[in-house]
């Protein structure tokens, strides 16, 4: 059988791309960057000022909430049996190093936007007020009751979105579908795989970090103890990259994902997906080693990030510290995958204090009439693009929302190619603008296809 292969690509639209890149610019040219533990109130009411000026019409007919900077927004609709929220944070993260465009500059340049944010996400914020601004202008009313949310607080974890949550929830507002970002179009999903399509995330791991401690009495550099904390810090670090305590398992997401990913693929792709049933365990084995994004998604996955020991160099530490970060896998979700460290790190007298943990979500049935809202619009936005429901193994803010909606649907719908990956949380962030009128339209369908 021939692989089959993704039609879809953007096209361009110069007027309305130039239009919709003048206004991301200057929400690029407005830094946002947020910081644990701060608020920073006055600077985000800035940028709400900004919003104001670039979407008039969503200002004078939508009810406005600000939360301590954060945004909440409720256009009525006909009926509110199944409210809609559509989702993107106004944060970004820091800009260092050296950039080809300066990182706050929004230049316009070659049909692309540059600058921290543009891909992260200040295009989907763009997309969904465009999208509500010109249906305001042609007379619309929506069907069902839309809610815009923007958390000023997703890079840093920060309580911001918690906050439009509680928000939502005294009003007794039980959302239909939340539309956030994670997903995306993307160029090559896996290596191999041609071409655009659509990753819908339906499945978010958790997240832990997790810190190791090694204790004694110090002693004297110049006649070393045996197994003093450094030594059993590196003792239990080894052990842990050697003989991986997560259990490996292929879930119904990831499996969905590779079964509809595999007919794009090549050959040995469409063989070896195409025939689970046989060939599951042996992927489930061999696929870790291979590659390390596939591992997480069939694993909880452990990182060492930190590592302390004393202050001075001949001094032997009376604690030394390693801090590992964690992504919990529903089959071993987060009290087990704790679990199974503090079991290692007793083998060599080490203590484990959890610094911060939750558990992986509830995923999104891809079979639910939600999902099937969200993929036929995808499909009449993208004629030909091809969706996948996906497993991400980054956390977003959507996850609050997982108690007061069943479809927390990760999408934002604009191209990611490898420059994107490369550039959100790194150097050189940018768009192509010839994402940006798709990305509007499909706001738009699925605010009005909602009935
Ligand atoms: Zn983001």
């Amino acid at each position: 059988m021939k692989a089959k292969t993704s039609q879809w690509t953007p096209k361009p639209d110069p007027k309305r791309e130039l239009e919709y890149a003048e206004k991301l610019a200057k929400m690029i040219r407005y830094e946002t960057v947020s910081y644990k533990g701060q608020i920073q109130r006055e600077k985000f009411l800035g940028f709400h000022k900004l919003l104001e000026e670039l979407f008039p019409l969503v200002h004078q007919h939508l009810e406005k909430t600000e939360i301590d900077g954060s945004l909440l927004f409720y256009w009525k609709g006909k009926r509110s049996d199944k409210p809609l929220v559509l989702m993107g944070h106004q944060d970004v993260v820091p800009a260092e190093g050296k950039w080809e465009h300066e990182p706050f500059s929004g230049d316009i340049e070659n049909g692309r936007v540059w600058g921290r944010g543009s891909a992260d996400t200040k295009c989907s914020v763009m997309a969904f007020f465009q999208a509500i601004e010109e249906l305001l202008a042609q007379g619309v009313t929506p069907e069902q009751d839309v809610y815009l949310a923007s958390a000023n607080t997703e890079e840093v974890a920060g309580d911001g979105c918690p906050k439009l949550v509680e928000e939502l929830t005294r009003r007794g507002v039980k959302p239909y579908i939340v539309n956030d970002e994670g997903g995306s179009i993307v160029t090559e999903p896996m290596a191999g795989v041609k071409g655009n399509y659509a990753m819908v995330g339906v499945l978010e791991k958790g997240q832990g970090n997790l810190k190791i401690i090694a204790r004694s009495n110090g002693g004297h550099s110049s006649y070393p103890p045996k197994n003093s904390p450094i030594v059993r810090l590196s003792k239990f670090v080894v052990a842990l990259d050697k003989h991986n305590p997560m259990r490996s398992k292929m879930n119904r997401q990831a499996k969905e994902m590779f079964q509809n990913m595999a007919p794009y693929g090549p050959s040995w792709m469409r063989l070896l997906f195409g025939n689970l049933w046989l060939f599951k365990p042996l992927l489930v084995k061999l696929m870790p080693s291979i590659s390390p994004q596939a591992a997480a998604l069939l694993r909880t996955t452990v990182a060492p990030t930190m590592q302390t020991g004393s202050d001075g160099l001949n001094v032997l530490p009376q604690e030394a510290t390693l801090n590992l970060n964690l992504r919990y896998i529903p089959h071993q979700n987060m009290e087990e995958s704790n679990e199974a460290i503090r079991k290692l790190a007793a083998k060599f007298d080490l203590e484990v204090e959890v610094l911060d943990a939750y558990p992986s979500c509830a995923p999104v049935d891809a079979h639910s009439d939600a999902f099937q809202l969200v993929e036929s619009v995808i499909q009449e936005a993208f004629p030909g693009l091809p969706v996948i429901p996906y497993v991400m193994t980054g956390g977003t803010d959507a996850r609050h929302f997982q108690k007061i909606c069943d479809a927390c649907i990760r999408f934002s719908p604009v191209v990611y190619g490898p420059a994107q990956m490369k550039g959100m949380h790194g150097l050189n962030e940018y768009l192509d603008t010839v994402s940006l009128p798709g990305a509007v339209d499909y706001y738009k369908l699925l605010i009005q296809r909602n009935a």
